[in-house]
């Protein structure tokens, strides 16, 4: 973990250092990869991550920063009051992991039986770590505050709307949050890569539940039973004619079913069957046109057979939209950081879904995501997020704490370069 096997241009760049943020990033290195470690060697899932926690307060030790540790999850909201008044800027780290077996051979892999941060998560805090380092170095200079927000249950435990409605942004009139940012690590996009686009970032995510209830009976004589199986192959098939029929191909969806399960032996028609999937849209108009469709779809095929369709759609995440001005604003702020060929305004949106896109409901900002693909890795067989086997390049960190602390600073008026 020595901070001295810069393998590629990361800590310099054509646009030179700006303010020595930089260097900042670098002396807080060996920390952020010896916090990143030891989270990742003991991950822990869903809103309630006791030792997480502790092992962040740990690593924010010493730091001039108001801690509210929230009630309802394991959340913390860590306020840097800067020596000028202005108003509050808001960096997001998750602090998760998700339930699956880690394959990698590092020798900081998971020591949690079925817990890997495969998403990145641990890399996120030890940067939002880095940058709390960075800014509290700058405290006196700083017009107004900085709000680090160390959120759980990202990975479908809607950890950040948790800490919403335990008031993270009643931070006071005087000096209201006026932007938002986070930064997700990408375990396939190229080391120390910045992409991110205006508008929709990230899609929204739903779940359904299809039952389809028949009658049961003899597999001999199905013309005494009312069969949900073939009604179910029916409905999966006319779910993708929904998707590619009435979906509008420039503002897309996607409707994947995951299962299918019915039956218990190869002569009985059973009585019903299960139909389960996750539905994703980028805007809010395909996202409700789909789940009325995929409604009107399930109850008229069934019912054209004689049989009920009972649906139920959960809603997931809603979708993530970057304000278009703080989009570009925060890639200005990443192009200094790390030169305009490391930065790209991406074309589409990513079909993933964050609990962000709350927070970005309430405030305007943007996330963007950081490649920290392992080097000399090829990018079609790296891992990616989620995968039992996703790796991380810990070098890139240095640029994300970097890009965190340069985001607040201009968002709050300093000049860098
Ligand atoms: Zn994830
Ligand atoms: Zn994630």
């Amino acid at each position: 973990m020595s901070k001295n096997t810069l393998s590629t241009d990361d800590a310099r760049d054509q646009h030179g250092n700006p303010s020595g943020i930089l260097e900042q990033a670098n002396d807080v290195f060996d920390d952020m990869v010896e916090l990143r470690r030891d989270l990742h060697k003991w991950p822990e899932v869903s809103n309630h991550l006791p030792r997480t926690r502790e092992r962040v307060l740990q690593s924010l030790e010493g730091l001039p920063l108001d801690i509210t540790l929230h009630q309802n999850t394991s959340g913390i909201a860590a306020m840097l009051t800067g020596g000028k008044p202005g108003p509050t800027v808001l960096l997001r780290a998750d602090m998760d992991a998700l339930p699956m077996p880690e394959d990698t051979d590092v020798d900081f892999r998971s020591k949690v039986d079925n817990v890997m941060h495969a998403c990145g998560h641990d890399t996120h805090t030890a940067m939002l770590m880095g940058a709390a380092k960075i800014l509290s170095a700058r405290k006196a200079d700083i017009p107004g505050r900085v709000l680090f927000m160390f959120q759980p249950g990202e990975e479908g435990h809607n950890g950040a709307s948790e800490m919403l409605a335990e008031g993270l942004l009643d931070v006071g009139p005087e000096s209201p949050v006026t932007g938002a940012f986070a930064i997700h690590a990408a375990s396939n996009i190229p080391g120390g890569f910045l992409g991110l686009k205006g508008g929709t970032m990230m899609a929204s995510s739903d779940f359904m539940n299809i039952t389809v209830k028949g009658r049961g009976g003899h597999g001999s004589a199905p013309h005494f039973t009312l069969d949900p199986v073939p009604v179910a192959c029916e409905i999966v098939q006319a779910l993708q004619t929904l998707v590619t029929r009435r979906v509008d191909v420039f503002d897309p969806g996607v409707v994947t079913v995951t299962q299918i399960h019915t039956g218990t032996a190869s002569n009985v028609i059973p009585e019903s069957a299960f139909i389960n999937g996750t539905i994703r849209a980028v805007s809010e108009r395909t996202r409700s046109l789909i789940h009325d469709g995929l409604r009107r779809v399930a109850e008229g095929i069934a019912a054209a057979h004689g049989l009920e369709a009972e649906v139920e759609i959960g809603n997931g995440y809603d979708v993530t939209v970057n304000d278009t001005d703080y989009a570009h604003f925060a890639a200005d702020v990443a192009t200094a950081v790390s030169g305009d060929r490391n930065v790209r305004l991406m074309d589409n949106p990513v079909m993933g879904a964050e609990d962000f896109s709350y927070v970005l409901n309430r405030v305007q900002g943007a996330m963007m995501f950081l490649g920290l693909m392992p080097e000399g890795m090829d990018i079609m067989k790296a891992a990616p997020n989620h995968s039992n086997r996703a790796m991380y390049e810990e070098n890139y960190m240095r640029r994300g704490a970097a890009v965190y602390s340069s985001i607040a600073l201009r968002h709050l008026g300093v000049e860098l370069s």
